[in-house]
């Protein structure tokens, strides 16, 4: 599977996002996930998919600590689109992870708090999923710059499919904008990547597009991207 997945991911290279999905949507059919963090990627990918399909598989990994706009923005997809966004939520409610760990986890240890309320919720998950969709971006990290279209996921144990693995955030906000897609106020008011409200600011002028991620620490990564 590896080896024609790599030829498949190459063949890739040349085809559009639009094509990609559908080519994820032939090949996987229920068994396919979108992941969605409700960023701007995400919103491409969600009116990509709704396009192809009537019935699409989305999710979302509520760690309780969203900002309320993008909790409004789950809304507004699931009344603009009639989908219904399946929310993974971690085995520990936030009470429970302070009882049985510490206070505001994320500030001392944020590489546990990740995987208490991302990794192991996403791990759960997909256990029984044969693909997943997601919008990751090769310009955004060096973590990610090596991402193929498609390929297996080893850390998952699933065909992982990137169909925007080629676009830049000027590419993203130009189909948003072609396109009417609604996006997440929070990012005309500088936060061009956003997570859980503990772990995500604002950039500052001259800043990367995800500094304002865990930005006094030296983690970059939930731990869902390797
Ligand atoms: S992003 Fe921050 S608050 Fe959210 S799960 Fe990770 S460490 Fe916890």
């Amino acid at each position: 599977m590896g080896e024609s997945l790599e030829l498949t991911s190459r063949q890739m290279e040349s085809w559009s996002a639009s094509d990609i999905v559908l080519w994820a949507l032939d090949h996987y059919g229920d068994g396919l996930w979108l992941a969605s963090s409700f960023g701007a990627e995400d919103m491409v990918l969600i009116d990509l998919m709704c396009q192809k399909t009537p019935h699409p598989h989305i999710f979302t990994l509520d760690t309780g600590l969203l900002f309320p706009e993008t909790y409004d923005l789950i809304k507004t997809v699931e009344e603009r689109y009639r989908v219904s966004i399946t929310r993974v939520v971690p085995e520990l409610t936030l009470e429970e992870q302070k009882a049985r760990f510490q206070d505001a986890l994320w500030q001392q240890n944020p590489d546990l708090c990740c995987q208490l309320r991302k990794v192991m919720p996403l791990e759960r998950f997909l256990q029984d999923k044969k693909a997943w969709i997601t919008g990751i971006r090769r310009d955004q990290t060096t973590v990610r710059a090596a991402s193929p279209i498609v390929g297996w996921d080893t850390r998952f144990q699933l065909v992982k499919i990137n169909p925007l693995a080629r676009w830049t955030y000027r590419d993203v906000f130009r189909y948003l904008v072609a396109h009417q897609v609604p996006y997440n106020p929070l990012h005309d008011q500088g936060y061009p990547s956003i997570g859980c409200v503990p772990c995500t600011r604002a950039i500052r002028p001259g800043e990367a597009l995800r500094d304002g991620r865990w930005a006094e620490k030296e983690k970059t990564e939930c731990g869902l991207h390797q």
